[in-house]
C-alpha cells in the first residue's frame, strides 16, 4: 500500500471570526492535512513536536483516524506551538495576532523507519529547515514531494525556504503568498517564476475563489463550492493539501490529468473544513457526505457548449 508522510505543526490555535471566538483548540498544519488525507484510507504518519501541555486526547483523536503519531515528539518541559488569528468580515483575509514557536524552535525531526519509503511526502507549513531535514531522511527518490508554506517563513527564513523549495515537485501556496514570494502581481507570471525555483507544478489557493494548478504546459482551475455559511476558514489550505496528497497517494498516479482530480478532492474536503471551528468538522466526516459534495462539484463545473 502507498504511504503518505506528513510533517507540519501540531498546535494550539485561538481563532476569532465574525461568528465567534475560541480559546486554545487543536490546530496546526499537520492535523488538518492528516484528517483530510484520512478520507482515502491510506497509511499515513505525522512527524511533529508538542509540549507537555498538549492534551493526550488530541493525539488520540489523530490516532483514531488511523494516523501514525509515533513520530510526534512530546517535550514534557516545553510549550506547544501557538498561533492566533482574527478574520476580517470577508472571511477570506485574516491578521495573525501571535505566533509562538515554543518547542518548534529547536525541533529535530525523526522520520520513522517504516515511512522512509513513502510514495508521497507533504512538507506542511513549518520551519523550512525541518522540512529539509525530513526530506534528507526519505529514501524513496521517486517520492512525490509537496511543499506548503506561508508568509511567516518568507519573512523570517527566506534563504532556508528557497533551498528546500529547490528540492520539491509541487509548491502549494495561497495567492497573496505567491505574489509575496515572486514579487509578481499576475499569478500566471508568479507560477512561471516558481518553476525556475525548482517545482514542476504549482498550486495556487485562492480561498473562496478556488484553486489553480499549473505546470509549464497546462493550467487547470477548480472553483470553491459556494457555501451559505463559512464559520472558520482556518486550516482550509492545509485541508486542501491533505485531500490533494491523500488522493494522489491512494491512486499512485502523478500525471497532470490525475492531479486535476486531486485538486477537486482537495477543494471538496476544504469546503467541509470551513463549516465549523477548528478541526471539528473534519473529525466527523463520513464518506457518503464527501461523495455527495463531489457530486455538487461536478454539477457546478459541468456544462455543454457547442464550439463550431
Ligand atoms: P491555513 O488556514 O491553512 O493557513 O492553516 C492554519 C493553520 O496553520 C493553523 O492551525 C495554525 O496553527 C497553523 N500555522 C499558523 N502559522 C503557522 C506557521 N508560521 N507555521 C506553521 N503553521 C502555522
Amino acid at each position: 500500500m502507498s504511504k503518505l508522510l506528513i510533517v507540519g505543526t501540531v498546535a494550539f490555535d485561538a481563532i476569532e471570526t465574525p461568528f465567534g471566538k475560541t480559546d486554545k483548540i487543536l490546530g496546526g498544519s499537520a492535523p488538518y492535512i492528516g484528517l483530510s488525507a484520512s478520507q482515502f484510507n491510506v497509511e499515513s504518519a505525522i512527524v511533529s513536536v508538542v509540549g507537555g501541555d498538549f492534551p493526550d486526547e488530541y493525539l488520540q483523536l489523530l490516532s483514531h483516524h488511523n494516523i501514525d503519531i509515533s513520530a510526534v515528539e512530546i517535550i514534557p518541559t516545553g510549550k506547544t506551538f501557538f498561533w492566533s488569528g482574527r478574520y476580517h468580515n470577508d472571511m477570506n483575509t485574516r491578521d495573525t495576532l501571535s505566533t509562538e514557536l515554543n518547542v518548534l524552535s529547536d525541533f529535530q525531526p525523526v522520520v520513522p523507519d517504516n515511512f522512509k519509503d513513502s510514495s508521497v511526502v507533504v512538507l506542511g507549513n513549518l520551519h523550512p529547515l525541518v522540512q529539509s531535514s525530513v526530506l534528507d531522511q526519505v529514501v524513496n527518490k521517486n517520492a512525490l514531494v509537496i511543499l506548503d508554506t506561508m508568509n511567516f517563513w518568507m519573512e523570517n527564513t527566506l534563504e532556508d525556504l528557497l533551498q528546500v523549495i529547490k528540492r520539491v515537485d509541487i509548491l502549494t501556496i495561497n495567492d497573496e503568498e505567491a505574489r509575496q514570494l515572486t514579487n509578481e502581481s499576475s499569478l500566471v507570471v508568479a507560477a512561471r517564476k516558481i518553476y525556475t525555483m525548482g517545482p514542476k507544478y504549482v498550486v495556487i489557493k485562492k480561498g473562496e475563489h478556488g484553486a489553480l494548478l499549473f505546470n509549464k504546459e497546462n493550467v487547470f482551475f477548480a472553483p470553491a463550492l459556494p457555501l451559505e455559511e463559512v464559520f472558520d476558514p482556518t486550516g482550509a489550505g492545509d485541508t486542501f493539501a491533505g485531500g490533494f496528497a491523500g488522493y494522489l497517494t491512494k491512486t499512485n498516479d502523478f500525471s497532470f490529468e490525475n492531479m486535476k482530480k486531486a485538486v477537486i478532492y482537495g477543494s471538496a474536503l476544504a469546503s467541509f473544513c470551513v463549516e465549523k471551528f477548528g478541526t471539528e468538522r473534519m473529525c466527523h466526516l463520513d464518506s457518503k457526505e464527501v461523495f455527495r459534495r463531489l457530486q455538487l462539484f461536478k454539477n457546478l463545473t459541468q456544462f455543454d457548449i457547442e464550439l463550431t
